[in-house]
């Protein structure tokens, strides 16, 4: 797996830890980790974390954990950890043998929780949540004392100890640190750190009755594993007085510095993982893989290369105050990297039929096409011509209005790589009227697409030999949410009701020129002046190809068609 080891962008955070390794703090060493809970499948927002965290350990030879926060056995799962695995990998980044689980550090976190009730600084408190809840008080009010804040280390560690032999229901206590109802920070306001539950765990089974909450398991793990900076999302910013208070009352060796940065929030999409779950859950999507999810199997389903997906984590920039990335940067990203590296290849993606009435029956030419006019060393393809050919519907008007510069009765236009075709008449449903078949004849002259005698036409359509063709089906796709931010509540009181009901078009006979057969499964294409697509490979079959639009093409070549060149 190649790493990737280029130097980060200049970001607060790496120069944080440029003068720390400078000033040989932490041994000189840089060791981060990327904490996913195991609750869901990654998104572009992990990616941004995933980026920071791995990029930064490899540009200081450094190491990058991946640990699991697997503290809470109700939502998580096996399928999603695996997933995360899979994406990480995919993204490029690799953890080599520093993968770890919060729950293999269970029997560890209850020791330093006991070592706190013996310092008398955690106790067992008998307040219901509802209870713990009111008497946590508010910002401008101080909390009350729970009236069990005061029992003896005797009687905490007694409690303590059945709560994890399972003696008692769900809810029935908790263990608290002892720190400050008063404080001005409400996370200082005595927090709970474990509670009952007889949820088995997709892990650790039905060992643990009790779980620490994320508060306590993050900082302890990360201390355990010399962490030297925990680089975490900014919602965690008001966390950190704990974070540190916890490492200093256990006395620890290790004492990570938390670092927060802004989340990655973009338009057109829910980055939550709770929303994200209900969109697979009820039916919105076809999965967490769906190409029109922002997450990673989804991006990649879609067609987003690796790369893509780092750079435009690199250009977001990471920064203290949250923002919102336009989605358009994605697709800009993952645009130019096609376009310097992607195959161009006809499809016709609503087929209309054309005759060449001149043309001889039987024939069939091999024409030169040009795989990729911005990387001659890509070179040219053969592709078949013939009698009965395919173009798009949208190419043809049989009354064409002032600014339409195609297919039209009377006019003359190029195919592509191929020849001047001059329409010459219709053929129409006659019960619907619409036009079924367009006659057309050609300039045997005009071959590879240029008249001799220097005639110019207006436009240059793309098309594809009906006889050669492959039948294929493309879905089109579109933001997935009508609304900018659909995380809004002002703006999208429920999210599902800004759903956007045109995210996904699907056309399925479309036909696409007899080479796409050749082309690599994993890698994107241009289907000429339609956008770059890329197999599905999930519902494609041997006989049946289904093509995932990534992007559309911005107007490149709309530019050329205009100036009516090739
Ligand atoms: P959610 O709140 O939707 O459940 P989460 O932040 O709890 O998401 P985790 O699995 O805990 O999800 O996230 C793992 C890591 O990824 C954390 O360090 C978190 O800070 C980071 N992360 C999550 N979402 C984003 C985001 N949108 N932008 C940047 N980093 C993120
Ligand atoms: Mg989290």
């Amino acid at each position: 797996m190649d790493e990737h080891v280029s130097a980060s962008p200049s970001n607060f955070i790496r120069n944080i830890i440029k003068e720390d390794l400078d000033a040989g703090k932490n041994d000189s060493m840089v060791i981060t980790r990327f904490p996913p809970e195991p609750n869901g499948y990654l998104h572009i927002g992990h990616a941004k974390s995933i980026c920071l965290n791995f990029g930064l350990a490899a540009e200081f030879r450094g190491r990058c954990h991946l640990r699991f926060d697997d503290t809470n056995p109700a939502k998580e799962d096996v399928e999603y950890t695996e997933s995360i695995k899979q994406d990480v990998r995919w993204l490029g980044f690799d953890w080599g043998e520093h993968l770890y689980y919060a729950s293999d550090y269970f029997e560890k976190i209850y020791q330093y929780a006991v070592d706190l009730i013996k310092a008398g600084k955690a106790y067992v408190c008998s307040l219901t949540a509802g209870e713990i809840r009111l008497n946590r008080g508010t910002l401008t009010e101080p909390g009350k004392d729970s009236p069990y804040r005061n029992r003896t280390v005797e009687e905490n560690l007694e409690l303590f100890g059945r709560m994890r032999a399972g003696e008692f229901e769900e809810g029935a206590h908790v263990l608290r640190a002892k720190i400050d109802m008063a404080s001005g920070n409400i996370n200082m306001r005595d927090p709970v750190m474990y509670r009952i539950s007889k949820t088995a765990h997709h892990r650790t089974g039905e060992t643990w009755r009790i779980y620490p909450l994320y508060d306590f398991a993050h900082c302890v793990s990360d201390s355990m594993e010399g962490i030297t900076h925990s680089i975490c999302t900014l919602e965690f910013e008001d966390h950190r007085p704990l974070y540190d208070w916890f490492l200093d009352a256990l006395g620890a060796p290790c004492h990570p510095q938390q670092i927060e940065f802004a989340r990655l929030n973009m338009t057109y999409t829910v980055m939550s993982k709770r929303k994200l779950l209900k969109l697979v859950e009820e039916g919105h999507v076809s999965g967490w893989d769906d190409p029109r999810m922002p997450t990673i199997s989804g991006l990649r389903r879609r067609g987003y290369t690796p790369s893509s997906i780092r750079d435009f984590c690199d250009r977001i920039g990471v920064a203290k105050r949250n923002s919102m990335v336009d989605v358009a940067m994605l697709e800009y990203g993952i645009r130019e990297e096609l376009n310097k590296t992607a195959m161009r290849v006809m499809a016709v993606l609503r087929p209309l039929k054309v005759v060449i009435e001149n043309y001889p029956d039987d024939r069939t030419e091999e024409l030169d096409a040009v795989n990729n006019p911005e990387d001659q060393a890509m070179g040219t393809r053969k592709v078949p011509f013939s009698k009965v050919i395919y173009i798009e519907k949208e190419d043809f008007m049989e009354v064409p209005h002032k600014q339409f510069f195609r297919l039209a009765p009377g006019r003359e236009v190029r195919l592509r790589y191929a020849y001047f075709i001059t329409c010459s008449g219709v053929v129409k449903d006659t019960e619907t009227g619409e036009v079924t078949e367009v006659r057309c004849t050609y300039d045997p002259l005009t071959r590879g697409g240029d008249a001799p005698d220097g005639r110019k036409v207006k436009s240059t359509i793309h098309w594809v030999s009906a006889r050669h063709a492959i039948d294929a089906e493309v879905r089109l796709y579109d933001h997935l949410f009508t609304g900018s931010n659909p995380s809004d509540e002002k703006e999208c009181p429920d999210f599902r009701g800004c759903l956007n009901p045109r995210s996904l078009e699907v056309l399925n006979s479309c036909k696409a020129e007899p080479g796409i057969r050749g082309l690599p499964e994993g890698k994107g294409f241009q289907f000429e002046r339609q956008g770059y697509f890329c197999h599905d490979l999930c519902d494609s079959t041997k006989d049946g190809p289904v093509f995932n639009r990534i992007v559309s093409l911005k107007d490149t070549y709309a530019k050329v068609l205009k100036k009516g060149t090739k």
